[in-house]
């Protein structure tokens, strides 16, 4: 293996001999790509072309042949899993020197930067990163302080605005200054203000709020940012179609000076504009960036040529695209299956069945298939029948391990020990094991510790003038020491040793010991599946960092964890959303539930319209092309999903992929029409159609109310722009949205 050494770095000279060695296995585009190493690039290519594989191989191109160090180099990756594959790859390319570059996903990269520089910005460096539950039980306090109601102003609606103005940088004030005299908005825009104030106390951000803190970082500090644009010599993004605004600028800035800034990504696979992601940011590389180059990869080496045809028949549905051409060279292979099932019974026994044919063959393994769905909620069925076969199986993004109760207690319990400013996981645990501080004892600290600007922890100190009893106080004032004493000790622990000090000398296991149900028994299994976690972790750290450092580490990397960080590459059939799948690959792919109204997802169509639809196909589009030799699309002819039955004709991208693509053994009974791609006929729908609207035209909608129409686009079906006072605008397709003129 080549040894990289530090003397051996010299800018501007050149090992020649590299690019030949890693151009094995790589075509003239990619080689093009991968040695264009100076100045923007922008690598726009379909599914399964190598994008992230030259990537990766570019990193390695760098260092061995460029001898850039390795530090001075940045990657941004979509997921941890992805992080950490491609850590692998440039490893097994060159050695040790893997570890030194910065790839990581935009939220660990942000908090490493603000783990440096927090200060600067009013927090410190052990601050918390809050989970979507605590969120919503922060916001739910502001709410009540607000005196308002729940209903009316729901910490879930709060949550979603709030998201939405950090991922296009918009801050308080400037929420206020927009929001702040509209009826409702205006309520808003106060539970946004009170809910950061509340963060601040508590030293704590949310997901959005690491973005948005280290752009606000290098505006308050440009020696900052111009200390990492110094730092990183070259910059590279993956799945870059999917970036939001917040963390377009953040890229921009890093790049500004030097220009060395290589994005990867493909126009038909941006599937999260739901979440924020702007695919313009790709569509618009060129024009931020003049003396860009584009590198256009066309052969894709993953599917075989049916699948690929298949994903290109749907994909050039869309309007707004630019169209390219994605081929390959490998065999036309199997025809794609459209199978046509009575019920969501019928679907799960068919995978099976297919998974046990496919594992006598003994062509595949285990790993090799995958079951997608469009929502979580598909997944229950075929998991019944995956146990009931014996079948190893996995689900990705289902419960999470780190949801459970006794998981996140533990974690409260670290989180204080780091960041003692942190109120919201201090009072989760404050009374967990029971100490007899009730609910109103809580309250009236809490009151106090706002009330003073200060933290409920401080306050535990000297707790009698909150008007508690001198024996709480007592107790309060007992506890503080404790904890006082765990974080002298934690220093010089193993955080292995520092979680089984805090199980035991807290009490918590001996709570669950006392209970000794079937339930309390799971938790303390679960306790024990946690200490194989931090022994991980403790195997991978340098002891010689200080305890509580080491701590807040292991938090991060906790908190920074995604839904698709646990699949294992083990022996299971894996089960996950298409949206979890991106960029991901396997042999052998079925997709459940490909019916009108789930996928497309009849909710998408309804709020997003056109754009919705379109936002819907790039998601098919993603989801056929993990396959590389197999694909399964079923559709059922009746379902029961969320306790209802439906009865859903199979998807209109069914009817979109050409005939001779596809074997379609169960699609023949009548009622199932194949055909020209249109939305189903009710009878709904056609009174629907002919209704003739305008500017101007007031709609009432079932759930977001009357709303005025502001644009009317006509081709297959009408595309309506509404305004609605509280829910902003919403493009509605006339035929299918639930509206009536008024
Ligand atoms: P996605 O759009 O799904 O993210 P991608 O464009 O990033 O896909 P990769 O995952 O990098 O594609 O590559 C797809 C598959 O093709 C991988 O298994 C990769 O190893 C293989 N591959 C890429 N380029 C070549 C090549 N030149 N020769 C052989 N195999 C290749
Ligand atoms: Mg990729």
């Amino acid at each position: 293996m080549y040894k990289i050494d530090n003397e051996i770095y010299r800018s501007g000279s050149e090992n020649e001999g590299v690019l030949g060695e890693l151009s094995v296995g790589m075509n003239p585009r990619q080689l093009e790509a991968l040695s264009t190493t100076e100045g923007p690039l922008l690598i726009m290519a379909g599914a399964g072309s190598g994008k992230t594989r030259v990537v990766t191989h570019r990193i390695a191109y760098l260092i061995k042949g460029k001898y850039v160090q390795p530090w001075r180099i940045l990657a941004i990756t979509f997921t941890n899993k992805a992080a950490r594959e491609m850590r692998e790859r440039v490893g097994d390319l060159l050695g040790g020197a893997a570890q030194d570059v910065w790839i990581s996903t935009f939220h660990a990269m942000c908090v490493r930067m603000l783990r440096r520089d927090a200060e600067k910005i009013g927090f410190t460096s052990n601050f918390s990163i809050l989970d979507p539950a605590e969120q919503k039980s922060v916001l739910k306090g502001v709410i009540k302080r607000l005196n308002y109601d729940e209903k009316m102003i729901s910490p879930k609606t709060a949550i979603n605005k709030i998201s939405d103005a950090k991922n296009n940088l918009v801050g308080v004030a400037e929420y206020k200054a927009i929001y702040g005299r509209q009826p409702i908005m205006e309520k808003y825009a106060a539970v946004y203000a009170g809910y950061q104030a509340e963060l601040v106390r508590n030293n704590s951000m949310d997901f959005d709020d690491l973005i948005m803190n280290v752009i606000k970082l290098f505006k308050l500090h440009p020696e900052v940012l111009e200390h990492y644009q110094d730092k990183f010599d070259y910059i590279h993004v993956d799945e870059y179609q999917d970036t939001n605004d917040a963390q377009y600028n953040l890229v921009k800035s890093l790049a500004d000076k030097k220009q060395n800034i290589c994005v990867v990504g493909d126009a038909d696979q941006s599937i999260y504009a739901w979440r924020g992601a702007n695919m313009n940011n790709i569509l618009n590389f060129e024009k931020d960036y003049p003396a860009a180059k584009v590198v256009l990869l066309e052969q894709n080496y993953r599917s075989t040529k049916n699948i690929l045809d298949v994903a290109n028949c749907v994909i050039k549905n869309n309007k707004k695209r630019k169209d390219k051409a994605l081929w390959t060279d490998r065999v036309a292979g199997d025809k794609v299956v459209s199978m046509h099932v009575k019920d969501e019974r019928d679907e799960g026994r068919f995978i099976i069945e297919k998974i046990q044919e496919c594992l006598a063959s003994g062509k595949h393994s285990l790993r090799d298939f995958a079951v997608l769905y469009r929502t979580n909620a598909q997944s229950r069925t075929v998991e019944e029948m995956l146990i009931k076969s014996n079948i190893p199986y996995r689900i990705v993004g289902g419960h999470k391990f780190y949801d459970r109760k006794e998981i996140k207690d533990i974690i409260a319990y670290l989180k204080v020990l780091v960041n003692p400013a942190d109120s919201i996981s201090l009072n989760r645990i404050i009374n967990v094991p029971k100490r007899a501080i009730g609910a109103t004892s809580v309250s009236k600290l809490n009151e106090f510790a706002a009330a003073y600007d200060e933290s409920v922890y401080n306050i535990m100190a000297n707790a009698l003038p909150t008007g508690v009893s001198a024996k709480l106080a007592n107790t309060l004032g007992a506890l503080r020491a404790t904890f006082e004493n765990w974080k002298t000790k934690a220093q010089d622990l193993s955080l292995t040793e520092t979680v089984q000090t805090l199980i035991k000398e807290s009490g918590y296991e001996a709570e669950l010991k006392r209970e000794n149900t079937i339930e309390s028994q799971a938790r303390i299994e679960n306790l024990e599946e946690f200490l194989s976690v931090t022994k991980e972790f403790d195997k991978r750290t340098d002891e010689t960092v200080d305890g509580l450092e080491r701590i807040s580490d292991f938090l991060n990397d906790v908190s920074l964890m995604s839904e698709i960080d646990n699949v294992v590459d083990g022996q299971e059939v894996v089960l996950m959303t298409m949206h979890a799948a991106k960029g991901l690959e396997f042999p052998v792919v079925f997709i459940a539930g490909v019916e009108e109204n789930i996928f497309p997802s009849g909710m998408a169509l309804n709020e997003n319209g056109q754009e919705g639809l379109e936002e819907e196909r790039r998601l098919a589009y993603v989801g056929i092309t993990r396959a590389e030799r197999e694909l399964y699309l079923l559709h059922a002819g009746t379902r029961m999903l969320y306790g209802r039955t439906q009865f859903n004709p199979p998807s209109r991208f069914i009817s979109e992929i050409d005939r001779e693509l596809l074997d379609a053994p169960g699609s023949s009974p009548s009622g199932i029409r194949i055909g020209k791609a249109k939305p189903v006929e009710t009878k709904e729908t056609k009174a629907k159609a002919e209704v003739d609207w305008a500017v101007g035209d007031i709609v009432v909608h079932k759930r977001f109310g009357e709303g005025e129409v502001i644009e009317v686009t006509a081709d297959d079906m009408t595309e309506l722009l509404v305004e609605f006072p509280d829910q902003g605008q919403k493009r509605l397709l006339a035929e299918l949205a639930p509206i009536s003129k008024k």
